[in-house]
C-alpha cells in the first residue's frame, strides 16, 4: 500500500461581507491572520500566507507566536518582491521586542530587511488610508494586547448651515468660522485575543457594522479554560451580540479541539435565533462557500 499524501493545511477562510472581503487563517495556538484587501490591512500575520503579503499594514494584536511568527517573512518577502516597505502597527509595549526580533535576523541573513514599526499607545491612531484611521484599544490577555477598530473620519456640514447657499458658506468659511464637524464612523472592529471586558463594550465596538471576534472555546466544560487563558467563550459572544449592533460578527481563533459541527451546535444553542444570520465562523469553509455562491446567484439575478 502506498503511504498517504500529507494533508493540505493552510486553506484560507473567506467571507464576503460587503464591501469587504475577510480572508485568512485562524486556529488558536497555530496561526491567526485576517486580511481585508479593501482596507489594505491585515490583523495579525500568522505564518504569513501568500495573499496577506499584499496588505501594506499589519496590525499586530499581541506577541504570541501564532499571531506574529510570519512578521519577519512578511517584511522580507515584500522587500524581495518589491512591494514597498511593510508597516507593522503594534502595542507600544511590544515594539522594542519586535524591533529586536528584526535585528536578530540581520546577523542571520547578513542583510538588513527594510521594515517599519509603529508603536501605538492605547487609544492611539495610525492613518492607513486618507481619512481611514486604525485605533488601538487596550485588551486584556495577560500580555500587552490590543484590540483594533478601523474608523472613517468623515466631514459633515454642521446642521445650522444646512440651508445656507454655497456662496455664502464659502464666505463664512473664509472668515474663519468652522462650518463642518468630523464624524468618526467605525467600519470594522477586531477583538484580538482577549478576555471579556469593558473595552469590548466601547462605542467603537457597539457601533461597528462588522466585528471580527476571537471565540476560542465553545464547549460548556471549557468555560474555565477560557477564563484561565484570558480568551472568549461562546457564552461571552452571546452576551456581546446583545450589545454590538454589528450586522456581521465573524468568529475566529477557534480551538483545534472543537469541530466545526460542534461550534455550529453551540452557536445554535447559545445564540438567539434572530441573531443567527449575523454570526459567521471564518474557518467554516463549507458554509461560507455556499453563502458566497448564494451571493453570486443574487448578483446574477439582479443583472
Ligand atoms: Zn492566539
Ligand atoms: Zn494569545
Amino acid at each position: 500500500m502506498l503511504p498517504r499524501r500529507p494533508f493540505s493545511s493552510g486553506k484560507l477562510g473567506f467571507l464576503y461581507v460587503p464591501p469587504y472581503r475577510i480572508q485568512g487563517i485562524s486556529v488558536a495556538g497555530e496561526q491567526t491572520v485576517v486580511h481585508i484587501p479593501e482596507l489594505d490591512l491585515a490583523f495579525d500575520i500568522g505564518l504569513c500566507p501568500r495573499p496577506a503579503l499584499s496588505a501594506s499594514v499589519v496590525a499586530i494584536t499581541h506577541g504570541h507566536m501564532d499571531h506574529v511568527a510570519g512578521l519577519p517573512y512578511y517584511f522580507s518577502q515584500r522587500s524581495f518582491q518589491k512591494m514597498g516597505v511593510g508597516t507593522c502597527v503594534c502595542h507600544e509595549e511590544i515594539a522594542e521586542a519586535i524591533q529586536n526580533m528584526m535585528s536578530g535576523w540581520v546577523g542571520l541573513e547578513q542583510q538588513n530587511t527594510p521594515h517599519k514599526i509603529v508603536p501605538l499607545a492605547p487609544n492611539g491612531e495610525y492613518e492607513i488610508k486618507p481619512n481611514i484611521m486604525l485605533r488601538g484599544i487596550e485588551a486584556d490577555h495577560g500580555v500587552p494586547a490590543m484590540s483594533y477598530v478601523v474608523l472613517e473620519y468623515r466631514k459633515k456640514l454642521l446642521e445650522k448651515f444646512h440651508d445656507v447657499p454655497q456662496s455664502k458658506l464659502r464666505e463664512i468659511k473664509l472668515a474663519g468660522t468652522e462650518i463642518t464637524q468630523t464624524l468618526q464612523l467605525p467600519i470594522v472592529a477586531f477583538t484580538g485575543d482577549t478576555e471579556m471586558g469593558d473595552h469590548l463594550c466601547r462605542q467603537e465596538f457597539v457601533r461597528a457594522p462588522v466585528v471580527i471576534s476571537e471565540c476560542t472555546f465553545f464547549e460548556k466544560e471549557h468555560r474555565s479554560r477560557a477564563l484561565v487563558g484570558k480568551h472568549l467563550h461562546i457564552d461571552d459572544i452571546a452576551e456581546l451580540l446583545t450589545i454590538w449592533g454589528a450586522r456581521d460578527v465573524v468568529l475566529i481563533h477557534m480551538s483545534r479541539r472543537t469541530t466545526i459541527e460542534q461550534a455550529r451546535e453551540a452557536i445554535a444553542e447559545k445564540i438567539r435565533p434572530s441573531d443567527m444570520s449575523r454570526v459567521h465562523i471564518l474557518m467554516d469553509h463549507q458554509t461560507n462557500r455556499s453563502r458566497y455562491e448564494k451571493q453570486m446567484e443574487l448578483l446574477c439575478d439582479g443583472e
